[in-house]
């Protein structure tokens, strides 16, 4: 007699301890591409605001610094405006990433989790 093993394969409901549980492939996820579009133009946004911030207080330094004012002038927009882009193509891609993952969806409750 084992019942530590047997209660372990019975998938339960973690919200109303169930046993009636489906298995699906989690498919596309749109809640992953709102995170990562969030999170693209929110790195896009901060590289904005601080090189623009940097750039007022250094103006000085940055003339004659010629390195520093490359990268003020080129390299910062360059990588905010790559974030701004390529934000929404990343996020649609970012969705597809584990599709195929199983879910588990408890038939009593509607509670979905994924299975460890
Ligand atoms: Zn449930």
């Amino acid at each position: 007699m084992q019942p530590e093993l047997s209660r372990e394969r019975i998938v339960r409901c973690p919200k109303c301890r169930s046993d009636q549980i489906t298995g699906n492939k989690r498919g596309y996820s749109f809640k992953q591409i709102g995170k990562m579009f969030i999170t693209m133009i929110g790195i896009g946004l901060l590289i904005l605001i601080i090189s623009n911030l940097l750039r007022a207080t250094l103006s000085t330094l940055l003339i004659e610094i010629e390195v520093l004012y490359l990268l003020f002038t080129t390299a910062l927009p360059i990588a905010y405006y790559m974030c701004f882009i390529s934000a929404l193509p990343v996020s649609l891609l970012y969705g597809l990433k584990g599709r195929n993952n199983l879910i588990n969806s408890c038939m009593q409750c509607g509670s979905q989790w994924t299975p460890k």
